[in-house]
């Protein structure tokens, strides 16, 4: 399932910049989509070769990274089990999780924050069970996301990406390192105080100056937008036929687009920017775009 697929590089049409292109980890599965499927890769191998039967994870209720384990549990036919943040909700992403086998439990906000806790309290002496963080955030997850590396043109100048936890930003960074390469790898976190992004990415490769965090992006934190980033989304669809969300991915396009506006990038320099896929990840939330 977890096959060496590369996702297709593609030009995009930009008024500013000749070398602009996206890396279509969107492409590469509708329901395990791009960074999910790239983290996931060796967290599964990994707990396969534990032998190990049932996946337990933790996500809050619209998590890409649920329904992502779901399916991929599903088809490996493995067990799931979710841990769901806060109170008992229903929404589209949810019944995905259910229909595809996956057992939720909600957990209220406190007794969510120690997973660990959760897990040990449940599964503890359960030997079939394999814990997997929330987001899938793991050594395992940091190696996959670091593979991408190897499937972009080495004299890439700057390598974009939209963060919820980091950890596939720690997995670029660790790879561009791995390849000794010169490649920027510009940052921008979807929550509030996105600063925490540079800590988490620290946990797994070392920080240096190759990072750039951009943390002005946000449009008022996770799953929070404004018309302006609406406007810019529905614009970028038009213009560019690629399918972009507005939770992550269409933020990262409009900081991209925002910088060069101001003139950041050398007009010949390569850009890739990463669609990280996600496009699922809106259901149960029209309230909030509509
Ligand atoms: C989960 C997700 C991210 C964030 O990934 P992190 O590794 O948590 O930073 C980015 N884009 C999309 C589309 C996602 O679903």
């Amino acid at each position: 399932m977890f096959a060496d697929l590369h996702s297709p590089l593609q030009q995009l049409k930009d008024s500013h910049l000749s070398q602009l292109w996206i890396k279509r980890d969107d492409l590469i599965d509708p329901y395990i989509s791009g960074n999910k499927w790239r983290k996931l890769k060796y967290i599964l191998k990994d707990a396969t070769a534990k032998k190990k039967n049932h996946l337990v994870t933790f996500g809050g209720a619209y998590s890409n990274h649920l329904v992502a384990t779901a399916s991929a549990a599903a088809r490996s036919g493995l067990k799931a089990t979710a841990f769901v943040r806060g109170e008992k909700v229903n929404n589209e992403m949810l019944v995905l999780c259910s229909l595809y086998g996956m057992e939720l439990i909600f957990t209220d906000r406190e007794t969510y924050k120690d997973k660990k806790a959760c897990y040990v309290k449940y599964y503890g002496q359960d030997p079939d069970s394999y814990f997997i963080d929330e987001g899938g955030a793991s050594a395992e997850a940091v190696l996959g996301c670091a593979e991408l590396i190897t499937e972009l043109p080495a004299d890439t100048a700057h390598l974009f990406c939209a963060a919820g936890t980091g950890t596939t930003a720690a997995g670029l960074l660790q790879g561009i390192q791995k390849a000794g390469l010169k490649t920027k790898l510009h940052v921008i976190p979807v929550l509030k105080g996105g600063e925490f992004i540079r800590e988490e990415i620290g946990k797994y490769t070392e920080i240096t100056d190759q990072l750039i965090l951009h943390t002005a992006y946000h449009f008022g934190g996770y799953a929070k937008t404004k018309p302006e980033l609406l406007n810019f989304m529905k614009n970028f669809v038009a213009r560019q036929g690629i399918l972009i969300d507005p939770v992550y991915t269409a933020k990262m396009f409009f900081a991209l687009d925002d910088l060069a506006e101001q003139s950041y990038f050398g007009t010949e320099e390569k850009i890739v920017a990463l669609h990280t896929g996600g496009l699922l990840g809106i259901m149960g939330m029209k309230d909030k775009f509509d």
